[in-house]
């Protein structure tokens, strides 16, 4: 069994030291929270589970504390897949929900997967997700100081259950002042991609990891053979050629945990059972 988690790309970048202190322990809390919920349950409700944590928690650009687009509006996507028969579900710009994620999981029961805008919305009323407002101060203070450096993370899970099936979640308030409904990586399978071979969660400039197709390639390359490893670098140097902003982790289903940076910006943590991994 394992769980890595992220906290997204540009969170320590603009940051204070206090941030950056409070941003690792709650990562360091979290994990270790999905790793205990692990133990009892499958990765797909691993992954759901984790990634509530992190939407919950407002250092994090997800659910609450997300970035504000353009015209003032927060719009937040999330996605879902499990690897063990490669079902992918998602929302785009959805507005007014706590944990986007959990709307992606009531979708993996639908015929129609991944919905957008004002149908997410809709169809989140519809399955009882009560209207709920992810503002929070401190975003609204630096929109209307129009503090586009001020970035915090995406947020995204991988895990591996005791059955040796993967999955992957991600969540993201997007990147914030961007045209209204424009549409990010992470409810795409360029940013959030899971078989039965591996699982992937990505952050960074959304159109450079659509560009690049990180997660669906690295995912790709792993099943054809190549080792996490060097799916992951054949990844990134490509992603490099195009002068690509992104960060990604990984698991593969023998356990084997990988992650990898375009630029050292990532934030993310890995935990085994005995000892938390901390990076940045
Ligand atoms: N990938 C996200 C997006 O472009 C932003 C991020 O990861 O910080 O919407």
């Amino acid at each position: 069994m394992k769980i890595v988690i992220h906290g997204g790309f540009f969170s320590e970048s603009s940051q204070s030291d206090e941030t950056k202190l409070k941003k690792q322990s709650a990562l360091k809390d979290i994990i270790k929270k999905g790793y205990d919920f692990l133990q009892e349950h499958s990765a797909l409700e691993t992954v759901v589970y984790t990634t509530t944590l992190l939407e919950d928690c407002p250092l994090f650009n997800a659910g609450i504390g997300s970035q504000i687009q353009g015209d003032g509006k927060i719009r937040m996507s999330a996605a879902i897949m499990n690897g063990l028969d490669c079902k992918f579900s998602g929302v785009i710009n959805i507005e007014d929900v706590k944990n986007p994620v959990l709307v992606a999981e009531k979708l993996l029961g639908e015929e129609d997967r991944v919905l957008s805008g004002h149908g997410a919305k809709k169809y989140a009323a519809s399955q009882g997700f009560k209207a709920f407002s992810t503002e929070t101060k401190e975003r609204r203070e630096e929109f209307n100081l129009k503090l586009k450096s001020s970035k915090t993370g995406t947020v995204g899970c991988v895990a591996l259950d005791k059955n040796g099936n993967l999955s992957v979640a991600t969540s993201t308030g997007g990147k914030g002042f961007e045209i209204p409904g424009r549409v990010s990586d992470s409810a795409t399978i360029a940013g959030n991609y899971a078989n039965k071979d591996c699982a992937i969660s990505c952050t960074g400039v959304g159109e450079d990891i659509i560009n690049a197709a990180i997660a669906c390639k690295i995912v790709t390359r792993v099943t054809d053979g190549q080792s996490i490893e060097t799916a992951f670098d054949k990844t990134f140097t490509e992603l490099n050629e195009i002068d690509g902003f992104a960060g990604a982790i990984g698991l593969d289903s023998k356990g084997n945990m990988y992650w990898k940076e375009s630029h050292p910006k990532i934030v993310f943590a890995a935990y085994d059972g005995t000892n938390t991994f901390m990076f940045q």
